[in-house]
């Protein structure tokens, strides 16, 4: 296990900022407790008929909103610490983003990619299978989604496997993050990126806390260097790149590599393709010494999207970007947060930054249990209504529209349009939201972003009262 608890990582954190509410010391022990914490170890038959017994974890941190949400990791670090301190993150992310769910994680304890296809279905199988033994999924209690090491394909078995055992007609909100003809969201896929560039972006338009930092108002012509170029990582640095920001450095698991004036984000990524996901030997870039090297390098922006304690006390001090984006969950350790703050660096902290996964999980479960597409009902009438408005407009201008003109003005929301646009609502009103607190109570943004969440689900805990 990693020398550093994950869980009273969290728990530190959450301490410090519960100093600033006024929520009773019962109840703030409650949110922080983990209510179900489960264990399992099944068996899988291999392809060469051997059999190996899997390590499984599912943690529901919290009942205060139902169902409980958090996705399921597939990694070798996967242990019961982890999965308690990220079912912890997720309650106060959703909080944060105002998403209506308690927090939970899963965790599968194995490398995907020592196992074939068929082995990775049939484990993945059979640990939904023992969740649904136990009641540790269904889409009124309890809901997972893809995370490090899983993906759609993943979640499409989950959801199969769900719909063979229940009979249930909600079965399709029994898991998000599912492929689009099996009930998934369009937009899902990049949710989680796309709302760390939101945050990034909504952080740097903002002239007064740029100008603290000694940078420019605006996210275009800032240098970036991202750890981990998987799903959060790679969609971050997409809308970072195509938004005009430069991205200067990469760390993958294999090596890290660095270029100022620039790295090509597809190019890279064809390469990663065919060297097993790793960037070593990417000859556009200088190779550097270990595979940590690049996050001290110079640059505007630093985004960590990998793992948790990548930024610790050993390399905080050698940290020099002035904007640390946590894509990934925990990549900051307590005193490496201390030592980047006391420097002046702004750390966009995990539980808001990348609740974009979360919130556009929600809008898939609302789609599900509702059984209809967003914009199926709304979209020809809304156009409709705007060809009527642009043809009193063209009678009295005296002007015609062209039709790519009439293309984009008289667009209706579309699935995609709709949760792109609830997702960057979301990621700016919480932004707003935790910058506030921020100033208000003159503490950090990570501090901030726990003040709104214990506030938040401290008041759900007050108006409730406490079963029996
Ligand atoms: P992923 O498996 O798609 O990508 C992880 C990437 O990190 C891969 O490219 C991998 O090669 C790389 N990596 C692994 N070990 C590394 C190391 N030691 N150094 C550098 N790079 C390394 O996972 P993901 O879904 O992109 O998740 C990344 C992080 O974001 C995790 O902390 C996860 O909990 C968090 N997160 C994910 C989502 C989501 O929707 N997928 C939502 C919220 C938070």
């Amino acid at each position: 296990m990693s020398e550093y608890k994950f869980f009273e990582q969290v728990n530190k954190a959450f301490d410090r900022a519960a100093s600033y509410t006024k929520i009773d010391k019962g109840i703030l022990s409650q949110i922080k407790a983990c209510n179900n914490v489960l264990h399992i170890q099944f068996p899988v038959e291999m392809d060469d008929g051997t059999i190996r017994v899997i390590d499984g974890y599912r943690v529901e941190h919290s009942h205060h909103k139902m169902p409980t949400k958090g996705g399921i990791r597939y990694s070798t670090m996967v242990n019961e610490d982890e999965t308690m301190a990220l079912a912890a993150l997720m309650t106060y992310k959703c909080a944060v983003v105002d998403v209506p769910f308690g927090g939970a994680k899963g965790g599968i304890k194995i490398d995907p990619k020592k196992f074939s296809v068929g082995e990775l279905e049939r484990i993945t199988r059979r640990y939904t299978f023992e969740l649904y033994n136990k009641s540790f999924i269904g889409p009124g209690n309890d809901v997972p989604a893809p995370d490090m090491g899983s993906s759609e394909r993943e979640m499409g078995w989950i959801f199969d496997t769900y719909r063979q055992l229940s009979n249930d007609i909600n079965a399709e909100g029994c898991v998000t993050g599912k492929p689009v003809g099996q009930g998934g969201i369009r937009g899902r896929t990049e949710a989680t990126g796309r709302g760390v560039y939101f945050g990034i972006k909504e952080a740097c338009d903002n002239a007064e806390d740029m100008k603290e930092l000694g940078l420019e108002k605006g996210i275009e012509g800032k240098s970036f260097i991202i750890q981990g170029l998987g799903n959060v990582g790679y969609h971050a640095a997409k809308y970072m790149t195509e938004a005009g920001a430069k991205m200067i450095g990469v760390a993958e698991y294999d090596a890290s590599i660095y270029n100022k004036d620039g790295i090509n984000l597809e190019d890279l990524m064809s390469y990663k393709k065919e060297n097993n996901g790793g960037v070593s030997g990417y000859d556009k870039a200088k190779e550097l010494d270990s595979n940590t090297a690049v996050l001290e390098m110079e640059c505007d922006i630093l985004i960590p999207a990998a793992m948790e304690n990548q930024l610790t006390e050993k390399n905080a001090s050698k940290i020099k970007a002035k904007i640390i984006g946590e894509a990934a969950n925990g990549p900051t350790t307590d005193k490496a947060h201390e030592i980047i703050k006391e420097r002046g660096a702004l750390i966009i902290p995990d539980n808001y930054l990348n609740a974009g996964g979360v919130t556009v999980s929600y809008f898939e479960w609302l789609k599900n249990i509702q059984h209809v597409r967003f914009g199926r009902m709304g979209k020809r009438f809304e156009e409709n209504s705007y060809k009527k408005i642009l043809s009193v407009i063209e009678t009295i201008s005296d002007r015609k529209f062209t039709d790519d003109e009439l293309a984009v003005l008289a667009q209706g929301g579309g699935e995609r349009e709709l949760v792109d646009s609830g997702l960057e609502e979301t990621m700016v009103n919480a932004y707003n939201e935790i910058n506030e607190l921020r100033k208000h109570h003159n503490v950090d943004l990570r501090t901030a972003a726990f003040i709104s969440a214990i506030n938040k689900v401290g008041s759900m805990y007050r108006g409730m009262g406490i079963f029996p």
